[in-house]
């Protein structure tokens, strides 16, 4: 067993509203500056959408990510020698700038101009219609709520002119959630293994993953090997840049300037501790729909009285043991299980994991359709379809995350039942 200690964070999507204020924070600290001016080390997408950069998730678009050889042994998809060799004279797989488009912006022109109607938000949007099909739409990381608002209106029309279903989807089924994103932080990380002037590292004490901007040669595989798209090139300095997880505010025992500012207070840090032993393992599961359990089994239980012995011969300080213990990450990781890591299929086992957002209809909820007495929910009656959250968050495992949306409903049951006008009754608690 190999101890280390691991800054992690939890973002409950349940709360996300979509402000962007952390992105802002964030981009205002850390990339307000000439060369990375498209760069948002914080973004907030909106899902299901292609994202920023466009379409990141695509693995088979970037060189980034993982693969089986034909042996069945997994190796990151930089590794190959020739892939080497021909990103050493072209790296042909790296996002174009097209790729970043611009950041999200309010347009307050654009809503003050916009026509009296009768409901919010009175603004329409500007993508561009050519007779029945959507065409050279405007891209934009929330273009899809932009589609969703045109989605509505184009079926509204039809509706009130009488003509029957159209191609654009059924509007009630549609669903929409936030998604911030943020460097992982990975134990197992694909940017440090494809540096080939090794300028990347990841912290022994925190886990912090870090570009070394003195060793930085601008090669910008890691841009291409990441495959959360989370390393930016700073065309001024030559050099490649990414998160820092606010490292020099968590020296200062402060939190990052993403939760410190997050108006829903969706994010929560913690520290965890893990076996750096298991990490080959646990990125090797041959299945995917195995992954997220191969990497719960690297987390340690910071109460175990041997892995407390090993992390104090390994040097790990007792404020850091206690802080484990105490650790909200590691409770919503591995005791309730209701927090799951993006993409685990990845295998770069990510640092920045997720509670799902529950968006059942409400009525289906309050008709206890949706597991309130402890049965398994109805997952028909969610409005974002289990199957979607599954291959978001545990490589297409459905099981633990109807048990984790199960838990959050039991949850929230509770938590009403024992308020009365908003304030808690005592004796329920
Ligand atoms: Fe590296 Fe990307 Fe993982 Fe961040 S998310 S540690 S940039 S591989
Ligand atoms: Fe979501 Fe918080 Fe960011 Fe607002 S500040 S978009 S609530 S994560």
């Amino acid at each position: 067993m190999k101890v280390r200690a691991q800054i992690a964070m939890v973002l409950n999507l349940d709360k996300c509203i979509g402000c962007h204020t952390c992105s802002v924070t964030c981009k205002n600290v850390w990339t307000n500056r000439e060369g990375v001016e498209y760069a948002w080390f914080n973004n907030v997408e909106t899902k299901p959408g292609i994202g920023y950069p466009k379409d990141w998730e695509n693995q088979d678009r970037w060189n980034g990510g993982w693969r089986r050889r034909r042996d069945g042994k997994i190796e990151p998809r930089i590794g190959s020698k020739w892939r080497i060799l021909a990103n050493i004279f072209a790296n042909p797989d790296l996002p174009e700038i097209d790729d970043y488009y611009e950041p999200f912006d309010f347009d307050y022109a654009h809503l003050q101009k916009a026509p009296e109607m009768q409901a919010f938000p009175t603004a329409r949007p500007r993508s561009k219609i050519s007779g029945e099909r959507m065409e050279k739409i405007e891209w934009g990381p929330n273009w899809e709520e932009i589609l969703g608002g045109e989605f509505a209106k184009r079926r509204q029309d039809k509706n009130f002119e009488g003509v029957e279903e159209e191609i654009y989807g059924q509007f009630e089924n549609t669903f929409m959630m936030y998604l911030p994103r943020l460097c992982e932080h990975c134990l197992n990380p694909a940017c440090v293994a494809s540096c080939p002037s090794g300028a990347i590292y990841k912290r022994e004490e925190d886990g912090v993953v870090l570009i070394d901007q003195d060793k930085c040669r601008g090669w910008r595989m890691c841009v291409s090997g990441c495959p959360y798209k989370k390393i930016y090139y700073n065309w001024s300095s030559g050099k490649s840049e990414k998160c820092t997880l606010c490292y020099p505010r968590l020296e200062a025992g402060m939190p990052t300037v993403c939760s410190e500012t997050c108006v829903g207070r969706i994010r929560y840090l913690g520290v965890v501790l893990y076996d750096a032993d298991r990490i080959e393992e646990a990125a090797s599961a041959y299945d995917e729909r195995d992954l997220y359990e191969a990497q719960l089994k690297v987390f340690l239980d910071p109460s175990d009285p041997r892995v407390v012995a090993e992390a104090r011969r390994e040097g790990i300080p007792e404020a850091w043991l206690e802080a484990a213990r105490r650790s909200p990450v590691y409770k919503m990781a591995m005791e309730w299980k209701i927090a799951f890591p993006l993409h685990p299929e990845y295998r770069t086992l990510p640092m920045v994991w997720y509670v799902p957002p529950l968006s059942p209809i409400q009525s289906a909820a309050s008709a206890g359709k949706i597991g309130l007495d402890g049965e398994m929910p109805d997952v028909k009656s969610l409005r974002i379809p289990v199957r979607y959250l599954a291959n978001l968050l545990t490589g297409g495992n459905e099981a633990p995350v109807i048990t984790g949306l199960d838990r959050m409903l039991a949850m929230r049951a509770y938590m009403r039942a024992k308020t009365f006008d908003g304030v808690v009754d005592e004796a329920l608690t």
